[in-house]
């Protein structure tokens, strides 16, 4: 790959900067789910493990008064990565500072620190400043002067954003690199839409057209079919003149989706059939649609001959990209289309040596749920970052990272 990857660094000895994602849900400071605290660990030992003096910046909920400092402290998570990495890690409750330099400089070879919130810099002196969020230049380049310019950037997750953790130290060092988590996302995403092994399969699902109509648009130019399915499907639907009850509709969308029908052909492929319901409840009544939805029901998951339609061409598929549920699979009674959509993923994996990416939180709870997360090629930490990444956008996090 053509930018620096963390392998490529010498950090012994050297104050290593390096932005994670432990952007973890946090209760009355408990950590309800620890996974990217975990998947960030491989970076951090191997930066520590080569001697080098580590620095962690992370951002943790958002900002917007003093107020919401006190739930949003690191303090906890960095309690808990020393639990994981069975050793010592140093928090200081500052962003900036006298203490914070002290500490930085006190630092021995191999051992780790971590910074406050960097949003705790989007609200200071009773004023919301979005320096960390609004990358104020200033920032930046003071982070950056706490480290030995080098840079190590391991947070997919915000790399869609500017921010002066991620783009701004960047911006002010001479060496940024990716970590592994970053360098896999870069590989898995950035391949698919770049050189992606044919027949490209992309599978698109979730509520609303709007938020995905720019990431459909621009699949149908890069993939070879482009499957929808979820809430989104049925404004489709009625741009080809279907009856859809009280399903999720977009009035305003109805004319781009019969262009792109008329522009994209057989490339696009929808339901044929639903999980009709009377009610927006699990235990609604239902009834398999198979020719528009009746008045009073609604579209809650795809039906069976849509799981096997969507089987069929996922199966013949070498590159599979999936973002977002088929139904509400929250209800266990609309979750088959979803779930079933996981498992011909694992199969494609397994006998059609195919390449599968999950974006998005909706369908990583889903392979999860299946237990086959770990069966699929890549599961993408990053929700709207693997969105954006998929729709072609350069991402600020990745274009700060030095080329090889
Ligand atoms: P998104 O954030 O756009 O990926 O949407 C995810 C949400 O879409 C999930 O919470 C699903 O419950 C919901 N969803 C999927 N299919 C439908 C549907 N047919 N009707 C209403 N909501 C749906």
């Amino acid at each position: 790959m053509a930018k620096l990857t963390v392998k490529d660094l010498d950090v012994k000895g050297k104050k290593v900067l390096m932005r994670v994602d432990f952007n973890v849900p946090i209760k009355d400071g408990v950590i309800g789910n620890d996974n990217r605290i975990v998947a960030a660990l491989p970076t951090i030992k191997y930066v520590l493990e080569q001697g080098g003096k580590l620095v962690l910046f992370s951002h943790l909920g958002r900002i917007k008064s003093e107020d919401d400092k006190v739930g949003l402290t690191l303090e906890p998570v960095a309690a808990r990565l020393s639990d994981l990495l069975g050793q010592p890690v140093e928090f200081v409750d500052k962003t900036r500072g006298t203490e914070l330099e002290e500490a930085i400089d006190a630092l021995q070879d191999g051992q780790v620190l971590m910074v406050q919130n960097t949003r705790y810099e989007d609200f200071v002196d009773g004023v919301e400043t979005k320096y960390e969020s609004k990358n104020d230049p200033e920032l930046g380049k003071y982070w950056a002067s706490l480290g030995d310019g080098i840079f190590v950037n391991d947070a997919f997750g915000v790399a869609h954003r500017a921010a002066a953790s991620n783009v701004g130290i960047a911006e002010n060092v001479a060496q940024t690199a990716a970590g592994f988590l970053m360098e896999k996302e870069i590989k898995f995403l950035g391949e698919a839409v770049e050189n992606p092994v044919r027949p490209f399969v992309a599978i698109i699902g979730g509520a609303k057209v709007s938020d995905k109509i720019e990431i459909v648009k621009s699949l149908l130019d890069k993939a070879d079919k482009v499957i929808i399915g979820g809430g989104m499907a049925y404004t489709f639907d009625v741009a080809n003149g279907k009856s859809i009850g009280n399903s999720l509709f977009e009035e305003d969308k109805v004319e781009l989706a019969k262009e792109l029908i008329a522009s994209a052909g057989d490339k696009l492929v929808l339901p044929v059939d639903a999980v009709a319901a009377s009610a927006f409840s699990n235990d609604a009544d239902t009834y398999i649609a198979e020719d528009g939805i009746k008045d009073g029901y609604m579209g809650l998951d795809i039906g069976p001959k849509s799981i096997e339609l969507f089987e069929s061409v996922i199966k013949d598929a070498k590159t599979i990209v999936w973002n977002g549920p088929m139904g509400v699979f929250e209800m266990p009674n609309f979750a088959k289309g979803t779930l079933a959509i996981g498992e011909a993923l694992v199969k494609a994996t397994e006998e059609n040596g195919a390449t599968t990416i999950v974006g998005g939180g909706d369908s990583t709870a889903a392979v999860q749920q299946l237990g086959v997360a770990d069966k699929l090629s890549h599961i993408s930490t990053g929700g709207g970052a693997s969105l954006e990444y998929l729709e072609g956008k350069v991402l600020p996090g990745i274009a700060a990272i030095s080329d090889k």
